[in-house]
């Protein structure tokens, strides 16, 4: 099959690309670089069933496809803040046009949604039937709208011209290759910690989230690519710890010495977050295998190898 990934040259993306080319297909990942790197994919650039091209997905483009992995989205609340009128412009109309290609090569198309779909959730743990508790007009909602246009879209493209979709809302993940500045929860407490910086909480560490590792995340869009639910389908794990855990889990993984220093908590931040994936183990048979303590190792690894390398390219932030 020919797969396109958007925002391939990413942390999820990139994942996601070595199983694909693992598994045989011909893969083209469009990206524009703003938080992903060719690094990420360098093993693939002079292979023969991989293409990489530089491309807005603001911008319309022609191919030719089987299947399309929409990822291209900044992630972290510091990238996607960074340029909010971007944001939502690459939510709605990169969505409108990958969904217009769609359409025309009649490609089966894949969401990656997001469980700020649920904003500060009300509703604990949160099932898809949820519809959720969002700011319409504070700082994450260039991001938490953006999705939430983004798989109205996939419905409607879905009802009106019978495109083939599935939405996956994604929770929290982490792993190898997260950028160092990346300012997601897990990627700061570990370069913090493994160079000796105090790990900054923001608010009390009492608010909730659950962390999935990568590979796990992987499996699970790959099963509803090519399952018979459209979604929207919940894929997280559902192990729920407090900021504060984390922060101490990490310490005593790198170095119990470094203190823990607590910062303001930005606007909006959800207190609560947990997925039920109920659905997810039922229509998929998916569920994560990876726990905590084993992810933690496994991304400590990276980062320790990239942060004694600042020569190396995949030290170099965008
Ligand atoms: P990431 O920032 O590492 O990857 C996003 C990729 O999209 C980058 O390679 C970036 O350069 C590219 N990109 C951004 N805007 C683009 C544009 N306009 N045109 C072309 N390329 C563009 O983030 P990630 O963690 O890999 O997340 C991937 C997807 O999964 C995103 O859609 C994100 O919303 C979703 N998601 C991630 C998480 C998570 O915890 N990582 C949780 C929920 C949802
Ligand atoms: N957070 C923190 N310290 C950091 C980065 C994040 O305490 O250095 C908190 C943040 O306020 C939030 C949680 O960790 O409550 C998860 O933040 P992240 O940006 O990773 O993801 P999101 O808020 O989008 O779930």
């Amino acid at each position: 099959m020919r797969i396109l990934v958007t925002g391939g040259a990413g942390f999820i993306g990139s994942h996601l690309i070595d199983r694909l080319m693992a598994e045989n297909h011909d893969v083209v990942c469009l990206d524009n670089f703003y938080t992903g790197r060719k690094h990420n994919l360098l093993k693939w650039i002079n292979h023969p069933f991989f293409e990489l091209i530089r491309h807005d997905i603001t911008e319309p483009i022609r191919l030719e496809v089987d299947q399309i992995y929409h990822l291209a989205c900044p992630a972290s609340p510091v990238h996607y803040q960074y340029n909010p009128v971007k944001t939502v412009k690459t939510n709605v109309m990169g969505t409108l046009y990958m969904l217009g290609l769609a359409k025309r090569v009649k490609a089966r198309f894949l969401l990656a949604s997001t469980s700020e779909v649920y904003g500060d959730p009300n509703v604990h743990p949160q099932p898809e039937t949820y519809w959720g508790n969002v700011n319409p007009i504070g700082i994450r909602s260039c991001y938490d709208e953006g999705k939430r246009v983004a798989e109205t879209l996939t419905f409607d493209y879905h009802r009106q011209n019978q495109v083939d979709v599935r939405v996956a809302r994604i929770f929290n993940t982490y792993g190898p290759r997260m950028l160092v500045q990346d300012g997601r929860v897990i990627s700061n407490f570990v370069a913090q910690a493994l160079q000796g910086e105090p790990l900054t909480v923001y608010g009390t560490g009492k608010q909730t989230r659950s962390f999935c590792y990568v590979s796990d995340l992987v499996d699970g869009l790959i099963q509803l690519m090519n399952g018979e639910q459209t979604g929207p389908i919940n894929l997280g794990n559902p192990e729920e710890y407090t900021v504060l855990e984390l922060a101490q889990q990490i310490q005593n993984l790198i170095n119990p010495d470094v203190p823990i220093e607590f910062q303001p908590l930005p606007m909006d931040d959800p207190q609560r977050r947990c997925p039920d994936i109920d659905k997810a183990k039922m229509y998929l048979n998916w569920h994560p295998t990876v726990p905590l303590s084993e992810g933690l190792q496994r991304t400590i690894q990276d980062f320790s190898t990239r942060l004694s390398n600042p020569a190396d390219p995949a030290y170099i932030e965008v």
